[in-house]
């Protein structure tokens, strides 16, 4: 249904500047972040595409962490049992947690469960390493890539959440393993371990430097297209309400709001040939008002207009049902489509019609009656294939041609 006059302008106005605030994003500077409500709508729409697309990455790198179990029995001696059931203990939490967040109402919590997750199991591998004893648990700080790599997968376009798992983890990290004093007793493998662990330090920045660079990246193009998307949508709506307005533009009557003579035309042709299919009766009432050239001659054109308003308004509540249609069809005169119509009912709403305007009771001094009255002609037909078109139209015509010269405020059929 189009919107008319102020409503339309209103919807118009406002999607319009809601495009210029959307453009103004794709062409402004170079920040991350939206402003609230924007920044609102975005959290919510990017929550939403993670969980479409994470459920099975995140599953799978929990399973992969559970896996590493055969480490702990491998390597884990006397405390494989501890090691293996804070394994367990984890993993079987956070594969609860997926399932039970991935359910839409907790949309907005799953980016923030997941990087907790992320930080629980990164803090897990601190505690492996901390009970194993040397030289089991080196094997353990390996962990730590994998895990880092798996932050950059699974979290990908949000940078703030990539950035708080990995340096919480990445800060304890370095903490616990400068207060661990450790000795071998031998000098020259504990200068290996030295050397290997601030190699491994700074392998971990360069990866977690360019980690988070990818994050910048993949958010930053991440908010581009959302605000693409959405001006797509914008301007499909633009477009829809446009056309919707174009189309009540060129059916409607501008002074009356009734349909015009056009579109008329249009619906009567349609039903002409629907009612030759169907074999249904076709009635058409042809309204036009009593000595309307005098009303406005007493009253000004501007009263004649708005005596034109009242009385269409009067008449717009005929046709209801689908197919009909009351139209303006030229000056003073109006006529009404009445598909599956027979002549007898059509007659009886004309009737009812001409009650209706002359209670109206709008005066017009210039008329017999001295009051705004209507004369009508009705026809109706069951058309055939060799019938012209125009056949209803005339006979409707000539029936109100027979009301005028029967004394006007009557109807003919
Ligand atoms: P009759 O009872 O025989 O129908 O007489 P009439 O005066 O109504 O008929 P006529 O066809 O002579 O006059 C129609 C008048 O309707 C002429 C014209 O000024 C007026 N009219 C047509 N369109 C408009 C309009 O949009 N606004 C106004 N105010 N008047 C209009
Ligand atoms: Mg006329
Ligand atoms: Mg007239």
């Amino acid at each position: 249904m189009a919107l008319q006059g102020q409503a339309f302008s209103d919807h118009l106005a406002h999607l319009e500047k809601q495009i210029d605030r959307y453009q103004g994003l794709l062409s402004g500077s170079k920040r991350l972040y939206f402003a609230e409500d924007i920044e609102t709508d975005y959290k919510l729409h990017s929550s939403s595409a993670f969980m479409r697309s994470s459920r099975n990455v995140l599953s799978f790198g929990i399973l992969f962490y559970l896996s590493f179990g055969v480490s702990d029995y491998a390597i884990g001696n006397e405390y494989k049992n501890t090691l293996w059931f804070i394994r367990v203990f984890i993993a079987g939490a956070l594969l609860t947690a997926v399932t039970i967040l991935f359910n839409r109402q907790l949309m907005r919590w799953v980016v923030p469960v997941v990087t907790m997750g992320m930080i629980i199991i990164g803090l897990s591998i601190l505690v492996f390493i901390n009970i194993l004893d040397e030289p089991y648990s080196y094997a353990y700080h390996f962990g730590l890539i994998p895990w880092q790599v798996f932050i950059l997968i699974s979290l990908r376009s949000f940078l703030r959440p990539i950035i708080l798992a990995s340096t919480t983890v990445f800060i304890s990290y370095i903490i616990f393993s400068y207060n661990q004093d450790f000795q071998s007793y031998n000098s020259e493998l504990d200068a290996l371990v030295d050397t290997a662990r601030a190699l491994f330090i700074l392998f971990w920045v360069l990866l977690l430097a360019m980690g988070i660079y990818l994050g910048y990246l993949m958010e930053r193009d991440s908010r581009i297209d959302y605000v693409k998307n959405h001006l797509l949508a914008l301007e499909a709506q633009r477009l829809t309400l446009l056309s919707q307005e174009l189309h009540l533009l060129s059916t409607t009557d501008a002074l009356t709001g009734l349909a015009n003579r056009r579109h008329l035309e249009y619906c009567y042709n349609n039903e002409w040939r629907r009612a030759v299919r169907a074999q249904d009766s076709l009635a058409v009432i042809m309204i036009d008002i009593d000595f309307f050239k005098n009303f406005n001659d007493q009253y000004g054109h501007q009263a004649g207009d708005q005596c034109l308003r009242q009385v269409s308004e009067a008449l717009m509540s005929y046709g209801q049902r689908s197919g009909e249609l009351v139209a303006r069809y030229c000056g003073e005169e109006f006529i009404v489509l009445l598909p599956k119509m027979s002549l007898s009912r059509a007659q009886n709403l004309a009737e009812g019609m001409c009650r209706k305007i002359s209670n109206l009771e709008i005066e017009h001094k210039g008329s017999e009656l001295k009051k705004v009255t209507i004369s009508i002609g009705v026809a109706a037909m069951i058309p055939t294939l060799q019938d012209q078109p125009d056949k209803l139209l005339r006979e409707s015509d000539r029936m109100l041609y027979l009301a005028k010269a029967n004394g006007r405020n009557c109807v003919m059929a």
